[in-house]
């Protein structure tokens, strides 16, 4: 393992995620296991920024592991988009003569780091930590699996409701660019359709489906709807529009919103956060640079921080294929 490496900092960055905790846990039980210091940067970047960094030892992570959100805080920052920014946060490692850097974040946060790596030829490892699950090249981000079991415990209340009044319920679920948490949480929560935005389907096409489910004796609908669905309509222009058509419904909006990044993280997101931390912690010492950790068919892998932002990943054709077959 590489020597040149003694300290390394690990902070998060972007949208918080259920699981940062373990993964931030993991990264300092790791760096103490290797005999290296490490240090915790609070608010991301905007700490970084501001020199808000602190020396960390393994009890500083102690009883975290079960914590929602993130005891390094996250934040995103302006400053750190432009070189004088990057350069207050480059003077910042080097003043606590840091050698490395760990981001637990989103594409945003990865993308941040890439160009700073670039600049100033910085060793960054990323660990992809998102509620979307959007980064490319893992099929997993942390934070994922426990959102999209908090949006199927919403669905299941909302179906007791909606089968005692004969209700049409239109649920928002978080996901502007990928569908993951509508697909996952409405195929989990019996969804009557999903609406995502890797399939543009037609408001008109669920007025038709919705109709057939009517007929086949339906007396309520749940219809889980992504954030960034492509429909042009927002969810209650589509719900509006769905009654004025269907009028043998009540529909109701529900925007089940920032309780999806809250709660405890689930056994999937605190196992994924400490096995990508201990992986983090790893590739830097064997002298990988620029890399992402990800967990990709069943294995912890190592791979680019370029392929992570510049490909896109979306709902498989494989999911896509199926939410018709489970609607029916
Ligand atoms: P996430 O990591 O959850 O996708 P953001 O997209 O908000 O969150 O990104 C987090 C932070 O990363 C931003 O506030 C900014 O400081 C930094 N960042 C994002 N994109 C860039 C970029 N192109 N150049 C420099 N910094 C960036």
């Amino acid at each position: 393992m590489s020597k040149g490496i003694q300290n390394i900092a690990v902070m998060t960055s972007g949208g918080d995620a259920p699981g940062m905790n373990p993964a931030i846990r993991a990264v300092v039980r790791a760096s103490v296991y290797y005999n290296k210091e490490i240090f915790g940067i609070y608010r991301g970047y905007e700490g970084l920024i501001e020199g808000d960094i602190e020396r960390f030892t393994a009890r500083k992570v102690s009883n975290i592991i079960n914590r929602g959100g993130t005891i390094l805080k996250t934040a995103r920052s302006e400053e750190f988009r432009s070189v004088e920014g990057r350069k207050k946060a480059y003077e910042n490692l080097i003043k606590n003569n840091i050698d490395a850097l760990v981001v637990i974040g989103g594409d945003g946060s990865f993308r941040g780091m890439k160009i700073f790596a670039e600049e100033f030829d910085f060793p960054v490892v990323g660990i992809p930590a998102t509620i979307d699950n959007d980064i490319s090249g893992t099929d997993y981000t942390i934070g994922f699996d426990t959102a999209a079991n908090t949006a199927m415990e919403a669905i299941d209340k909302i179906r007791d409701t909606a089968s005692s009044h004969n209700r049409l319920f239109f649920i928002e679920v978080m996901g502007r660019d990928a569908g993951f948490l509508a697909a996952y949480s409405g195929i989990a929560g019996g969804a009557e359709d999903i609406l995502i935005p890797e399939k543009d389907r037609g408001v008109d096409s669920l007025l038709q489906a919705l109709k057939r489910s009517k007929r086949s004796g339906k007396t309520s609908s749940i219809v889980v709807v992504a954030e960034g669905e492509k429909s042009g309509k927002n969810v209650f222009e589509l719900a509006r529009y769905v009654e004025q058509n269907l009028h043998d419904y009540e529909a109701r909006v529900v925007i089940i919103g920032h309780i999806q990044r809250g709660g405890c993280p689930s056994v999937f997101d605190r196992v994924l956060g400490s096995r990508l931390g201990v992986a983090a912690v790893e590739a830097l010492l064997d002298g990988q640079r620029n890399v992402v950790t990800g967990f990709r068919n069943n294995n912890v892998i190592v791979y680019p921080l370029e392929e992570a932002i510049t490909e896109q990943k979306g709902v498989s054709k494989e999911l896509i294929r199926i939410i018709p077959i489970l609607t029916t």
